[in-house]
């Protein structure tokens, strides 16, 4: 007779009797004691779950456990946040970490990390400073603002701009401008939290100077204008320029505030990029204030920064919320070190890993990526192939800005491009992240660190010992 639930789940053993088995022990090896109990206890909880969830199933109860107990602890015993190789070819990617940093905004956050700072202390009157100073002066000289903060992220700085300067009051913002980021982003719910009250204008594709014009009253508070960063509007459509609502604005004594979103210090133009707004041309149009991304395309720490009029930056900085929100030494230490690099362009472009990944000339990827292929020793049923491709630069930024990349496209005709995917992600230290695509995985190399070119070649070598 075949035994029911119950005698089945019975014949699990007990934690304490799994933890002192010969058999399991050998699994456990060296672990330490709190890793080796939660792993069987995991284990143990998995396992009856399993059993009751599909009662019919045959089970060999020892050699499941034994299984799980391996990849619990494998699992236990490394950190949660853990390095990847980015081989999506997205390079301001949120989900793997947007920006890197640059090597002397790693050594500035190591410094303050290891040692006591000057975060909030003045050294030359020998008392209490603003943690702000660090980055003021220089963000006032790259962008030609009066005045600047930074805060914890872009959402941040824009939630925190409105509920300081139009709590209560109505902002004019064109319809075409209520952006959602991403997650809960959504330029109408950052308002409403911020108790400011939103007044659209325009349309979607259209909105004039009139509209903004027409909906003034004497509960408006500001203008917002906010950047369309991770979409565009093409074809028939109009938006007045940031220098005409700020000419608008003032003349109704009305502060002009603007979501610039992506931030970005250099002219992508002049590198055959799709060209972005930068923050200085905001303040020339004369924007109050302006509030950007640091982890974007200024390719620095998360961050939010509020550069502007120094009577609205003051009132923004005395916000209840600011406290809340401020930005911790790390930020402070990798910020000041990337706002460096800015007073040398060739330096930026060089130093600051973001800007490095986007104009990387296509020409060096092929070279790169020759060189992987003729280092490769692949089983039979792999195929490697080497095909051009378009990286993105993701973050919400460029939206229509393709760029030339070389990829490795692997197909095998023995395992589905999910299951290779799944053991480079799974199977591979440090894990590598491609993409699935017509049933190959695609490893972009634009977004692969040149020194990571070995741990790549290492990886994919070892699909020749079966693993
Ligand atoms: C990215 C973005 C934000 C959010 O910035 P985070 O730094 O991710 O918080 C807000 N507004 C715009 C227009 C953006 O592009």
């Amino acid at each position: 007779m075949k035994p029911t639930l119950q005698e089945v789940l019975r014949q699990i053993p007990s934690v304490d009797t799994l933890l002192s088995s010969p058999e399991i022990q050998s699994i456990l090896g060296e672990a330490p004691r709190w890793a080796q109990v939660a792993a069987v206890r995991q284990a143990v909880n998995a396992l009856r779950q399993q059993l009751v969830a599909h009662p019919q199933q045959a089970v060999d109860i020892l050699s499941t456990l034994s299984a799980r107990i391996a990849t619990e602890l494998a699992s236990l015993l490394q950190p949660s946040l853990r390095r990847v190789i980015n081989a999506t070819g997205v390079i301001i990617h949120t989900n793997l970490g947007r920006s890197l940093l640059s090597q002397a905004a790693q050594s500035r956050v190591a410094e303050v990390a290891a040692h006591y700072s000057t975060l909030e202390f003045d050294l030359d009157a020998g008392r209490r400073g603003s943690r702000h100073s660090h980055v003021e002066r220089l963000l006032v000289e790259l962008t030609g603002a009066e005045a600047a903060m930074v805060v914890n992220n872009n959402a941040a700085a824009t939630f925190l701009m409105l509920a300081a300067l139009v709590h209560g009051k109505e902002v004019l913002i064109s319809r075409g401008q209520l952006v959602e980021i991403g997650g809960s982003f959504r330029m109408p719910d950052v308002m409403a939290a911020s108790g400011s009250i939103m007044v659209e204008v325009g349309t979607t594709n259209k909105t004039h100077l009139r509209d903004y014009e027409q909906a003034l009253s004497p509960e408006t508070g500001a203008i917002l204008y906010v950047h369309q960063s991770n979409f565009a509007i093409v074809g028939f459509s109009t938006m007045p320029s940031p220098a005409e609502l700020v000419a608008l604005g003032h003349r109704h004594q009305l502060p002009v505030l603007e979501d610039l979103g992506c931030g970005a210090f250099l002219n992508f133009a002049s590198y055959g990029l799709h060209p972005e707004p930068t923050p200085k041309a905001s303040i020339e149009a004369g924007m109050d204030v302006v509030a950007f991304s640091g982890d974007k395309l200024l390719g620095g720490p998360q961050a939010g920064i509020l550069v502007g009029k120094a009577v609205y930056i003051d009132c923004i900085r005395k916000h209840s919320l600011a406290r809340a929100l401020r930005v911790d030494k790390f930020t402070v230490a990798a910020l000041e070190a990337t706002l460096r690099h800015y007073h040398d362009e060739q330096e930026a472009r060089q130093e600051i890993p973001t800007l490095r990944l986007l104009t990387l000339p296509v020409d060096d990827l092929w070279k790169r990526a020759k060189r992987i292929k003729r280092r490769l020793h692949l089983p039979d049923h792999l195929q490697l192939n080497l095909i051009e491709g378009e990286s993105e630069v993701g973050g919400g930024t460029m939206p229509l800005q393709k760029l030339p990349t070389v990829i490795l496209a692997l197909s095998s005709h023995q395992q589905s491009a999910n299951q290779l995917e799944q053991t480079l992600r799974l199977e591979r230290h440090p894990p590598i992240i491609g993409r699935i695509q017509a049933n190959r995985v695609m490893l972009d190399l634009r977004t692969v660190l040149p020194e990571e070119d070995s741990e790549l070649v290492a990886a994919l070598n070892q699909f020749n010992s079966g693993s």
